[in-house]
């Protein structure tokens, strides 16, 4: 339903994106992650028609974004980090003429107002300004703009910024349920407001996409355990094989020391099994070094780490 093949995008002789591709389909919730840089809102652009790719190609439900870039773009809805309102107008009338920009049938707009009002929680301010609604609320009028016509796409720019924790928990609950039909990709730096949201995350690094996968296998990896050590036999495999270690990667390796990083999910709790590992292999335990990291900072080592050549 959403193709996206070998696409990069060079701003001059900056490369914002290198050879990024991924499928995607209907009813899947995905988390574009990636620290400031990465390139999310360039693959995003991409694929709202608001910029070129430089190379690649792109298709929404079978249409090309670049040769049939009206009829992709009718495919997708968009909510922009900080979503364009026009503050004379209240929220029903800014959503009616978005409604009316996106060619919604004169007599079926009204039903679909009050569906994305309802869906977003917004009854009570339909009859405000939209220039003095809360950060929070001009994010619900956005997401409201980018359901109508129900497109099979959304894509959504940072949709937690600014929010607090209750709505939040409220824009969670409407994604979940725009997700069971549509296809939702959003972006975020804070890959802890969207855990329970996402089953797969792509995470983006300088360009390149560096994770395609579960989002339970990053969130899996807040701790990581240093295990430094020299000569043994087998001890990287037995370690790696050790319960609860969801992957390794070697930090240095010459004929002194071996240090490997062990990601897991409780590193103090693997410390003791890590050190027997090494022991009963004869090897001798030069260091352990037990780290617990925010959920932000063991995704982005673990996508640097495995930049490395
Ligand atoms: P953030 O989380 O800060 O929004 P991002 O992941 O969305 O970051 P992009 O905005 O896509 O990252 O930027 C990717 C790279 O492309 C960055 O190095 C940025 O400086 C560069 N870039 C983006 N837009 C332009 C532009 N119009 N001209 C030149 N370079 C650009």
């Amino acid at each position: 339903m959403l193709t996206v093949e070998q696409v990069s995008k060079r701003y001059g002789h900056r490369t914002a994106l290198r050879d990024v591709s991924f499928t995607a389909e209907g009813g899947e919730i995905i988390a574009l992650l990636g620290r400031n840089g990465a390139g999310k809102t360039t693959l995003m652009n991409i694929l709202t028609g608001y910029i070129a790719m430089t190379s690649g190609r792109a298709c929404i439900g079978g249409h090309d974004v670049l040769r049939e870039p009206l009829t992709a773009r009718r495919m997708v809805g968009y909510l922009p980090e900080l979503p364009p309102l026009y503050p004379e107008m209240t929220v029903r009338e800014c959503l009616m003429y978005c409604a009316a920009l996106k060619g919604i049938p004169h007599g079926e707009r009204r039903k679909e107002l009050d569906r994305v009002i309802s869906l977003t929680a917004l009854e009570a301010y339909a009859g405000r300004l939209s220039g003095r609604l809360s950060k929070g609320y001009r994010q619900r009028v956005g997401l409201a703009q980018a359901l109508l016509g129900r497109p099979p796409l959304l894509i959504l720019d940072e949709p937690g910024s600014g929010l607090d924790p209750v709505q939040l928990a409220q824009m969670r609950d409407v994604i979940r349920d725009v997700g069971r039909e549509s296809m939702v990709l959003l972006s975020s730096h804070l890959l802890s407001e969207m855990t329970n949201v996402c089953a797969r995350a792509l995470v983006l690094d300088a360009g390149s996409l560096r994770y395609d996968g579960p989002m339970e296998e990053l969130t899996a990896t807040k701790g990581v355990l240093e295990v430094t050590y020299r000569n043994g036999h087998g001890i990287s495999a037995a370690l790696s094989a050790l319960p609860g270690v969801c992957r390794v990667s070697a930090l240095e390796e010459d004929a002194e020391r071996i240090r490997l990083a062990l990601y897991c999910e409780d590193s103090a709790a693997l410390a003791a099994e890590a050190a027997r590992c090494v022991l009963a292999r004869e090897g001798e335990l030069l260091a352990l070094c037990p780290q617990h990291q925010g959920l932000e900072e063991a995704f982005l080592r673990l996508v640097h780490e495995e930049a490395k050549p």
